[in-house]
């Protein structure tokens, strides 16, 4: 199946019974331009960078050529939108199929914005370039940040406009996955299809994400409590960075454990766990501070999906799932106190640590220090540069936080590497995020291509970057995020 540029494509998810899917072209595009490239990923998928730039290159970005190998498709899954149970699926995106890397490895190859398909429902399946190139932006800097995500190989402006509020450039974002499966999937099958249609999607996903326990006892059980486990350590990493997905439906929860669905997302500035972007969020559903509980309601609905799977009897079935999830708390807790105590340099473990974690946050909260930047400083060794330093109630925390340091082995030299690979000095400010966009609509690229040099070294701490760091202007009204454009 091999192209000139690469392609290496097969569709494994086609072998699914029916219902799983569409079979679904992208729509061609009238006057396809490449906007963004990533070479590096397209050099792990053993992609040719410019056989991709060339003009059939761009072609296959846009849809507009099917490499071999590929069978299109658009997948049906469900999901829970702000608690409410939909029937959804790809409205606006088709699945190429699977790259197989020279290293063998096997990544969904996803088109977003390529058109409508029978689960478009009432949109036009398209999308417009600012919230691609933010995708693109947000998703390379989680990658960088050592966070399990989704990834972008390509943006390509399509020559058309799209009606949204006004008219905007139209794009398609080549979207690169472990796989697309998702918490939705499940309800999907579970909600509409036959037992033998659940074991189908089950079994295909234990053998492409846990291959390990194909032949285990109880698999499903095990798969279920893998998944947990996964998703339990992603939103710990989201929570340590300070990362609000902001739209954590279930359709938007992956089974991988790769964050999915950068579209209302954005990252914290002043500490404070109520802190939502979304237009949308009115109730702060997805707040800073909710992800952890909403994580657990999910893989909840995953295991109700799963129930008819895991015993022949009802009531075991609820035990062994409920046992299942009850591990969440513990193990995100775990992950999240780890994390947070290389936040802080903390190599050994005390009891009193978390305590001392606590009262630092909730010191930022009270103060409104941002997020990042204050652990930022403290990696410096620059805590006066923060809006605690100077305060009594920082000099205080300060002193039990240095006798804390004190009472481990390593140097003050040691603790300060590692919160210096633990607290990235540069993240996605939002004003950048946007400053790139708005220059990458005049057709001026520099600017995203500048943010996003520093964006994938965020733990460099260089003075390039400095710049980076620094925040917004005051602004009289909060930052909004919007989804679906
Ligand atoms: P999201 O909020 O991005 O997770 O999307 C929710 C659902 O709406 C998914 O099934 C999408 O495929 C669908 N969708 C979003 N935008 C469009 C669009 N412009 N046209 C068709 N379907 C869309
Ligand atoms: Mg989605
Ligand atoms: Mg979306």
């Amino acid at each position: 199946h091999k192209s000139i540029a690469g392609w290496n494509l097969e569709n494994s998810y086609a072998g699914l019974p029916d219902l799983f899917f569409a079979k679904q072209n992208p729509v061609p595009v009238r006057a396809p331009g490449l906007i963004k490239m990533n070479e590096p990923l397209a050099a792990e998928l053993g992609l040719d960078a410019d056989a991709l730039r060339s003009n059939d290159g761009i072609q296959v970005f846009a849809g507009n050529q099917i490499p071999e190998g590929a069978e299109p498709l658009a997948q049906a899954y469900a999901g829970h939108q702000f608690a409410y149970f939909n029937k959804l699926g790809d409205g606006r995106a088709v699945l190429l199929g699977e790259q197989i890397t020279p290293q063998g490895e096997r990544f969904d190859i996803q088109l977003k914005g390529s058109g409508r398909t029978p689960y478009s429902r009432g949109g036009d399946g398209r999308a417009a370039l600012g919230p691609m190139l933010r995708e693109y932006i947000i998703s390379e800097a989680m990658h960088a940040l050592g966070i399990p995500t989704t990834r972008s190989l390509a943006v390509v402006s399509t020559g058309e406009e799209i009606v949204r509020e006004s008219l905007l450039p139209g794009a398609i974002l080549t979207r690169v996955a472990a796989s697309h499966i998702r918490v939705g999937t499940f309800q999907f099958a579970a909600q509409w299809g036959t037992l033998e249609e659940l074991q189908a999607l089950a079994d295909y996903t234990i053998k492409r994400h846990y291959p390990e326990m194909e032949d285990g006892e109880n698999r499903y059980v095990s798969f279920l409590k893998e998944v947990i486990k996964r998703q339990a350590a992603l939103i710990a990493k989201w929570q340590l960075v300070g990362f609000i997905h902001g739209v954590m439906n279930t359709d938007n929860m992956t089974i991988s454990g790769e964050t999915i669905d950068y579209g209302p997302c954005a990252f914290m500035d002043a500490y404070d766990p109520a802190t939502v972007f979304s237009s949308i969020d009115r109730e702060g559903r997805y707040a800073y501070g909710n992800q952890p509980y909403i994580g657990s309601w999910n893989l909840a609905r995953l295991a109700e999906a799963l129930l008819p799977l895991m015993d022949e009897d009802e009531e075991g079935a609820i035990e062994l799932a409920q046992d299942a999830l009850s591990d969440f708390g513990e193990l995100y807790h775990e992950h999240w106190l780890q994390g947070m105590r290389a936040k802080l340099g903390l190599f050994s473990e005390e009891p009193q640590d978390e305590a001392l974690i606590e009262a630092f946050l909730l010191l930022m909260q009270r103060n409104k220090a941002d997020y990042t930047n204050t652990f930022r400083a403290l990696s410096m060794d620059k805590p006066e540069a923060t809006v605690l330093g100077g305060t009594p109630e920082f000099a205080e925390w300060q002193e039990q936080w240095h006798a804390r340091l004190g009472r481990q082995e390593e140097s003050k030299e040691d603790s300060l590497k590692l919160m210096r690979r633990s607290n990235p000095s540069v993240i996605p400010r939002n004003h950048r995020v946007e400053e790139a966009l708005e220059a990458a609509e005049q057709g001026n690229l520099c600017v995203m291509d500048n943010l996003l040099a520093a964006l994938t070294n965020p733990f460099a701490y260089s003075d390039e970057q400095e710049d980076y760091a620094l925040l917004p202007e005051e602004s009289p009204r909060p930052y909004r995020t919007f989804c679906g454009t």
